[in-house]
């Protein structure tokens, strides 16, 4: 507050901005180096450092410390607009969270004020992907340029737009991999992988948790920027591979997920095809849009669903910080474009040649600048834009029912607790019946959960409650699928196992609410807990598989005991004082080879090899319990000798491809696995996971994929080849016993509807 008066009293002394802007250090003046230079990586410490300085001496720029990440660093946000805006701050977030709800503008007159005098909301968000070094580096040339700058274009910028900058959405992985690669550079190395997950959890999928919310950073990102502000404009900056387009920006190819406002769909095509004609006009070679990315998951797009355009970014990479030479007979092709070819959409190819972080730098920023020039010539549009998706919600779409009820009495809380904490952080609004009451010809007791669709983020409610029928895409006609770029479905009553049902017609019941946020609560199964629970080893590797992560979360969250075995702990006989091994998805050969000798320092070279391998094998024969998740059942199956085999290899894939769908299975009775759950279910599969063929004895069949085509929601080309095989094997071998799941029991952490089978495979 106090900062914000000095700042009001400062614009009041009208001090000249170019005098202030003097005492602004320069990246260079306060790291040492220029941002972008040849092997020359900024960590978190340094840039927050620089951020704090910025701060302390720029009248654009206020920083704020959001909360704390998932290892305890600060998560760190910058807003930056002239210094008039900066002191009014408050009062342009108030008219942007009225053009957020259009039930709050009473009437013309006063949505006039707030088009009139509204700013355009942007927050760009930098370094989700840690190895994607070059955006969290260029946030400190963008912030500089927009905290010092005199340039009309960028005084255009300050007084119509307020940017939130979050410089770094991974500010873990940042400092890890920076600190990783000056470690190893001038050595041999340089180029070698973090042999670690760089988030801590979720490592590549942490932008793939948008509507889930599980991690410290998404949580922040959401409460703090998205919902306190409601951005029409998010800028996510991101790197792609070496060999292709030097930079990607919207249009999005096919498909849109059918629950975007129109009006945003053209709005990101505007946009992305401004930047692309910006940036192709300063004469940057290799820009390609309507290409590459499509636009589906929620998952990765929360501002989709909140009147907010997702312009995606996606440069080409260098080895982190160290230079590559591309030759012109290397580039290839991509979805919709080929960056050897001139096309409508590739106007202009890059010929090959060096790429530095430097460059990446550069397209980055002038990328960023270009988008916030649009945004603030066409302040108006963006927010008339903006309030008319809103209006449009709230008036409801003829294809959304009137509400969505989630039934009360369904005897799963703990999955109904987790999608309302996802509804209610996505600020739908959720109500609660006080009586029962009856509506469509269908009749629901008191308790019920009732959310109306006529609100304005009533598509987040939708998409997330309804079946996804993904579109059969191919590459022509008859030919292979067109890969999803992410999953294809996320029913949460499918993922959480609850009903929830859309009716039509006026619901006559008192309501209490909206209810506010609830908390997720999961119980662990009592077997679980006290002094006879098992005593759990989860193997990590050092290419931890994300699923692996995923888990971790899972059981750190509910406080379930387990310990980490690496490759070399295994192999000096440590399983011996466990209970229960768990491999989470990961092929055998990751396993067992684990990295190569010069791929990564030697410490980190090395699976389990023949030694590791068969101190699991007897820890099996005297009595352990191995579980082994999707494509690492391959490696329990080999080590044990097991008479079951994948029952879909051999399938190409225009014959069967499940990119990450809900399937039906049935679960046998009489396992202490399926123990207390609906023989009914549905399971999450996709590309690692399997369907078994079995011809063993010694093996049980605990579940089957369900009869017919088991899908239930996304995209499964050639179902009817998993008809009623075998999705969880058994199989007692000498004194211990295996569990193997063809499916992720745990896919994101969101499937806690299965959650129960993989911690009742865990027992002694
Ligand atoms: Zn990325």
């Amino acid at each position: 507050m106090l900062r914000r008066l000095m700042m009001a009293l400062a614009a009041v002394l009208s001090l000249s901005s170019s005098l202030v802007a003097q005492k602004v250090p320069t990246p260079r003046e306060h790291l040492g180096f220029d941002i972008g230079e040849d092997r020359v990586l900024a960590n978190w410490d340094a840039l927050t450092s620089y951020y704090e300085e910025l701060g302390k001496t720029s009248q654009r720029v206020l920083v704020d410390t959001l909360g704390l990440t998932t290892m305890g660093r600060p998560f760190v946000m910058l807003t930056i607009t002239s210094p008039a805006n900066l002191a009014r701050l408050d009062e342009i977030r108030d008219m942007q969270l009225r053009l957020a709800d259009p039930r709050r503008i009473s009437d013309r007159a006063e949505l006039e004020r707030l088009l009139d005098q509204g700013k355009t909301i942007v927050l760009i968000t930098q370094g989700i992907h840690a190895t994607e070094v070059g955006a969290s580096q260029m946030s400190a040339n963008l912030a500089y340029e927009l905290a010092t700058s005199d340039d009309p274009r960028i005084l255009e910028i300050l007084d119509n737009v307020v940017v939130l900058q979050i410089p770094s959405l991974n500010p873990d992985g940042l400092q890890w991999v920076a600190d990783w690669y000056d470690e190893h550079v001038d050595t041999e190395f340089e180029a070698s992988p973090l042999p670690w997950l760089y988030q801590f959890y979720t490592g590549h999928d942490n932008n793939r948790d948008w509507y889930a919310f599980t991690q410290k950073e998404t949580i922040l990102t959401v409460e703090r920027a998205h919902n306190a502000w409601h951005p029409q404009i998010v800028h996510d900056v991101h790197q792609m591979g070496a060999y292709g387009a030097r930079i990607f920006v919207p249009p999005y190819v096919e498909p849109w997920e059918p629950n975007v406002d129109p009006a945003l769909v053209t709005a990101v095509t505007q946009m992305g095809t401004y930047m692309a004609a910006e940036l192709t006009a300063e004469g940057k070679k290799g820009v390609v849009f309507s290409g590459i990315y499509d636009a589906f998951t929620p998952a990765r797009a929360y501002m989709h669903y909140h009147g907010g355009a997702r312009i995606l970014s996606e440069t080409a990479s260098a080895t982190l910080a160290t230079p590559v030479t591309i030759p012109q007979r290397r580039l290839s092709a991509g979805r919709n474009y080929d960056a050897a070819r001139r096309s409508w959409n590739f106007p202009d190819p890059w010929p090959g040649g060096d790429w530095h972080l430097s460059d990446i730098v550069e397209y980055q920023e002038a990328g960023a600048l270009a988008l916030l020039t649009n945004a603030a010539k066409n302040r108006r549009y963006w927010l008339e834009n903006f309030y008319g998706i809103n209006k449009r919600a709230v008036d409801k779409w003829d294809e959304w029912p009137d509400a969505w009820i989630i039934p009360a009495g369904q005897q799963n809380d703990e999955g109904i607790s987790y999608a309302l904490r996802s509804l209610t952080m996505g600020d739908v609004e959720v109500y609660r019946a006080q009586s029962g009451f009856s509506v469509d010809n269908l009749s629901f007791p008191a308790g019920s959960y009732v959310i109306p669709m006529r609100q304005p983020y009533a598509s987040f409610a939708n998409t997330l409650l309804q079946v996804q029928h993904y579109p059969d895409l191919r590459q022509y006609p008859g030919g292979p699928p067109q890969r999803p770029y992410d999953v294809t479905a996320h029913t949460l009553g499918y993922l959480m196992d609850f009903e929830a049902v859309a009716v039509d017609g006026e619901i006559d019941a008192p309501m209490e609410g909206p209810i506010s946020q609830s908390d997720f609560e999961f119980h662990l199964p009592a077997h679980l807990v006290g002094p006879d629970a098992p005593k759990v080893a989860i193997y990590k590797s050092w290419q931890e598989p994300i699923a692996a992560g995923w888990q971790r979360w899972v059981f750190d969250q509910h406080a379930l005991p387990y310990d980490t075995l690496h490759d070399a702990d295994i192999r000096a006989g440590e399983l011996a004082d466990y209970d229960v091994l768990i491999l989470q998805a990961q092929s055998a050969r990751s396993i067992v080879d684990g990295f190569r000798p010069g791929q990564v320092p030697p410490e980190y070279v090395g699976g389990l090899g023949e030694r590791g391998t068969s101190q699991i094998r007897s820890f099996v024969q005297r009595g352990g319990r191995l579980v082994a998740v999707e494509d690492a059942t391959d490696f329990a199956v080999q080590l044990l000798g097991l008479g079951v085999r994948d029952a879909t290899s051999g399938l190409d894939d225009t014959e069967f491809y499940i990119p990450g769908s809900i399937l039906r299975a049935e679960l046998s009775p009489g396992s202490d696995v399926t123990e207390g759950l609906d023989p009914e279910t549905a399971v999450w599969f996709w590309g690692s996971s399997r369907a078994f063929a079995v011809d063993d004895p010694r093996v049980r069949v605990l579940a089957r994929y369900g009869f017919g085509d088991p899908l239930l929601s996304g995209w499964a080309l050639g179902g009817e080849h998993l008809s009623g095989a075998p999705a969880i094997l058994e199989a007692q071998v000498g004194a211990g016993s295996v569990v193997l799941f063809g499916f992720q029991p745990n896919y994101r952490a969101q499937s806690v509807g299965t959650w129960p089978l993989l911690f009742n495979s865990m027992r002694r």
